[in-house]
């Protein structure tokens, strides 16, 4: 069944991770044995291979580059300039991947209906360009406002303002407090430009500040729920409601932290946690009853977000096995259009309104 993923960090694995995402798997993580600076060395599940094999026809691709001031502890850029110079960087990849014709971008509903029409032809998919909608986890890379119609000009067309720590527009994961005048400012521009909001990612202050200030399409690219693992980076049931309110769309994440609770990163193992591809529908299934549908859910695997087989579903060797989600939603009752929906149609269905 085509598959969409809503959150895929590719250009950073090919240009923080050395990943040469053309390759097959198996050869990307032999090329990582005895790699010893990230936890994720050798346990790579994504590829573009991997994504055809998977139907995965279209996802939405980061970029990704954080700034952080000299109290702030995470990793990150000592400048907004420096960070945005690790955007174009990464633009530049994706464009070289559509050169190679491996990706397409896709920027309007016009590229979007030819494309999905493209992946639904029944041919097979090897040698299908897998489409991507660019996206920004974090906007500290956004020099000045303006910056923000330059990404747009390139294709730019989802924001999340934050990502982990204090940011430059607002406050994200493991931060608190609210946006000020700076992200209400970013707001009011991405309204201006129709780029989406990705509530992903935003402390519960900055969240509320965010969906209060800003009118246009709203979705959350990653994001698990509270209720099923305490931690600040989930959504609460406040939060998801108001989220189905504003008919946003959540894309359940294979993170196994977020899945399953009393994960302990470096140390637990997914087997004896249980976590498996179930417990993620579990968290799709806890939005459907809150929502009385399944109109509001879908995937946004994060499987390439600085983790791999060590931190995922232990039935998930490859991104690929995402194709094992609709039997199981069937399982639970769920009716075909209730999986073509969750598999693919309601990132459709926000696509076409939010691209218009
Ligand atoms: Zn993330």
């Amino acid at each position: 069944m085509l598959t969409i993923d809503a959150h895929l960090d590719l250009s950073m694995n090919a240009l923080e991770w050395n990943r040469d995402l053309r390759k097959p798997i198996a050869e990307i993580n032999a090329r990582e044995a005895g790699l010893t600076d990230k936890p994720d060395r050798g346990k790579g599940v994504v590829s573009l291979p991997e994504l055809r094999k998977g139907n995965i026809g279209l996802v939405v691709a980061t970029q990704i580059a954080r700034f952080v001031a000299p109290d702030n502890p995470l990793p990150g850029w000592h400048s907004p300039e420096q960070a945005w110079a690790q955007t174009q960087g990464q633009v530049a990849w994706y464009k070289a991947m559509e050169d190679a014709g491996e990706m397409v971008q896709v920027k309007d509903v016009e590229g979007l209906e030819k494309h999905i029409a493209f992946w639904n032809n029944g041919q097979p998919n090897e040698n299908k360009p897998v489409g991507y909608i660019l996206s920004l986890e974090g906007a500290d890379s956004i020099v000045t406002i303006s910056h923000l119609e330059r990404a747009y000009s390139y294709g730019l067309r989802a924001v999340g303002p934050a990502h982990y720590g204090p940011g430059r527009y607002a406050q994200g994961t493991d931060a608190t407090g609210f946006m000020g005048n700076a992200g209400r400012e970013l707001l009011k521009e991405m309204e201006r430009l129709n780029i989406i909001l990705d509530a992903t990612h935003l402390c519960d202050d900055s969240f509320w500040e965010a969906l209060a200030n800003f009118n246009g399409n709203v979705w959350a690219s990653h994001n698990n729920c509270r209720a099923l693992v305490n931690h600040n980076r989930q959504f609460s049931d406040e939060q998801i409601k108001e989220l189905i309110n504003r008919d946003a769309v959540i894309g359940g994440a294979l993170d196994a932290w977020m899945m399953v609770p009393g994960w302990v990163r470096g140390q637990s193992d997914p087997k004896a946690m249980n976590c498996s591809l179930e417990v993620m529908i579990d968290h799709l299934d806890h939005i459907c009853q809150i929502a009385g549908n399944a109109l509001h859910i879908g995937i946004g695997s994060d499987l390439d977000g600085a983790f791999g087989r060590e931190q995922c579903p232990y039935d998930l060797e490859t991104i690929a096995d995402l194709q094992k989600i609709p039997g199981m939603l069937k399982k639970r009752g769920y009716t075909d259009i209730d999986i073509e929906n969750v598999m693919h149609g309601n990132w459709l269905r926000f696509l076409r309104r939010a691209l218009q």
